[in-house]
């Protein structure tokens, strides 16, 4: 007698109108026990399956549609297409205090800060990021600052640097490409590592399928615009209260642009360097610089207008596991961004060593705990956001939904 899991992949290749030779048995996820996290996302989503008011808030309701039941696998991937943006707690009936108690933001939220850990490589790493975001950035941006103020005051240019504003002559640039050049490497590695456990989770469970390039071309979009931080009806998300905001979809903006303009800044400073011979500092209205004022100021914005936002968070939309993370990613961006353009304007005084070794703690801070934090969500929610694009473009397996 075939098994209830057999039954039910068969049901699903009916729905599928796939049979005789061709029939594809699609392969249920292996039930494994499910942590509190992911057995409350699971719960919840049971009943917004019977209910379906919110279909058109968001990714994760299509993605919702397309099954009748929410494995490990599924579960991870759904809630890595949520961003929080609370709008399914304020339009449902079933929110607290009702007995049913749905709050999908919070619910999602806590199960993506165990997708951090449980797919972080080394996993030790995530565990410690996760339980002491915000305290580890600081603790590790403080303490590489202090070990950089150390070394250049052993020199005797902790006051009155020199006055060119080169600071290469504190530390020279061989030195700083061999302290960074292995932690952007780890950080590359590690984040690969952990999306790669993620992909390979999820894909069976997102109908197998390859990636196309339509489905790359739309979740490139979506996640280039943040489209979905618009609310699925334009007018944005909610953050403090049932008002709708296009606040966080503008200051995420900011802070994404902005990083990728410090980002390319740095990329153009290598060209300069490796390719033309050109040494720094560069000055207006050289590509680096200009790059890096825009993309410091963007992201100086936007992270100010994120914490700001996050501070001001409706408290039943708050994973209170998650809010040190958050803040923590945040507090490291913004050091990195104002201390970046307080280098610039304080380049040739006597404080630039001081400030230079400020900088340079922040931003090996931030990329060391990168793979742990805020901005593997972004990763994440991309892959997530792929094989949505993919799976979306297959029949759906209940044959129930509407996409
Ligand atoms: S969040 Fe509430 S209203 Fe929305 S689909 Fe789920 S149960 Fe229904
Ligand atoms: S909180 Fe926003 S993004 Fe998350 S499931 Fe609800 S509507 Fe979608």
């Amino acid at each position: 007698m075939p098994s209830l899991a057999e039954l039910v992949d068969q049901a699903r290749a009916d729905a599928q109108g796939v049979g005789g030779a061709d029939r594809r048995v699609i392969p249920i996820h292996p039930v494994l026990p499910l942590t509190a996290a992911e057995g409350e996302v699971a719960r919840i989503l049971q009943i917004c399956n019977a209910c379906r008011y919110c279909e058109g808030f968001c990714a994760v309701f299509p993605a919702m549609t397309r099954r009748l039941e929410f494995g490990r696998a599924d579960v991870h991937y759904m809630a890595n297409l949520c961003h929080n943006c609370g709008a399914c707690l304020h339009a449902c009936q079933y929110a607290p205090p009702h007995e049913f108690g749905v709050n999908i933001p919070v619910a999602m939220a806590e199960l993506r800060g165990q997708t951090y850990q449980d797919y972080a490589w080394p996993p030790v790493l995530g565990k410690l990021y996760r339980r002491n975001g915000l305290v580890v950035s600081l603790a590790l941006a403080l303490a590489l600052t202090l070990f950089l103020l150390l070394a250049v005051a052993l020199n005797g240019t902790l006051w009155g640097g020199p006055a060119s504003g080169n600071f290469y002559a504190l530390f020279p640039h061989n030195l700083l490409v061999s302290m960074f050049a292995p932690v952007f490497g780890f950080v590359v590695l590690a984040l690969a590592m952990g999306v790669r456990r993620f992909w390979r989770e999820v894909t069976p469970a997102t109908s197998g399928a390859p990636v196309s390039a339509p489905a790359a071309a739309e979740a490139g979009a979506a996640v280039l615009q943040l489209k979905y931080l618009d609310g699925g009806h334009g007018a944005g998300c909610n953050n403090a209260d049932d008002a709708f905001t296009l606040s966080r979809r503008r200051f995420h903006h900011l802070t994404f642009y902005g990083f990728a303009l410090c980002f390319a800044a740095t990329a153009a400073a290598t060209i300069y360097h490796y390719v033309f011979g050109w040494q720094a500092p560069y000055e207006l209205p050289s590509l680096p610089k200009v790059l890096g004022a825009l993309g410091g100021a963007s992201l100086a914005i936007g992270t100010a207008g994120l914490g700001w936002l996050n501070l001001q968070r409706h408290r039943l939309h708050l994973a209170q596991g998650q809010r040190p993370m958050d803040l923590g990613f945040i507090a490291l961006l913004f050091l990195t961004a104002t201390s970046g353009l307080a280098l610039w304007l304080g380049r040739g005084t006597p404080a630039m060593a001081m400030l230079l070794c400020l900088h340079l703690g922040a931003v090996m801070a931030l990329f060391a705990t990168m793979p742990y934090g805020k901005f593997a969500h972004g990763v994440f929610r991309s892959a997530a956001l792929l094989r949505h694009a993919v799976e979306k473009r297959r029949p759906n397996p209940v044959g129930l939904g509407a996409d």
